[in-house]
């Protein structure tokens, strides 16, 4: 199995980037119950169980549309906007409130489900929703995977050097070679 890559810098960034490259997807974390409980240990939110995966899948693909129209300058679509909102509204309303990190975040008692984690992307994605910075998004334009530009020059434009970034050097390589 491939390593995990947690190149977001979001909670929610990493939860859309679980598909790699999309309208079709190379790599799906969320497409069987092995992956998603292997994907949540990688990603240091580990879970026990994996029941409601598809509702799993349907936050991803929300979040992702709303952060890659965000990412675009475009509006996210509302009815996205709704159902992130809802997920976090039903986390919210089990969760409790504990110090974390000179803060204090949403926590939830009990087993660690996927419908647990759901609500830690949820809240996540209402956290970035909410505070930003949203000036700082970006989609790399070769596999659309989100991120979140903490580099100090803001020139951030791949999901990794290592992957995209070196597949396009390379690309534009021999495309200068070959002219
Ligand atoms: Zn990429």
């Amino acid at each position: 199995m491939t390593e995990v890559e947690l190149v977001g810098n979001a909670l929610c960034l990493d939860f859309a980037n679980t598909v790699n490259a999309r309208p079709v997807a190379a790599r799906d974390w969320l497409a069987t119950s092995e992956q998603a409980l292997a994907w949540a240990r990688a990603a240091g939110l580990p879970i026990e169980d994996t029941a409601g995966l598809a509702e799993a899948r349907e936050l991803r693909e929300a979040v992702f549309r709303i952060f890659e129209a965000l990412a675009n300058d475009g509006p996210p679509p509302r009815a996205d906007l709704d159902a992130v909102l809802a997920v976090h509204a039903e986390g919210a309303a089990r969760a409790r409130l504990e110090p974390a990190g000179g803060a204090y975040g949403l926590r939830w008692e009990g087993p660690r489900t996927m419908r647990v984690l759901m609500w830690e992307v949820a809240a996540s994605a209402v956290e970035l929703l909410t505070h930003g910075p949203l000036d700082r998004l970006g989609a790399c334009p070769s596999c659309v995977w989100l991120f979140l530009d903490t580099s100090r020059n803001r020139r951030r434009r791949w999901c990794s050097m290592t992957t995209c970034g070196s597949r396009d050097k390379s690309r534009r390589y021999y495309a200068t070679r070959s002219a």
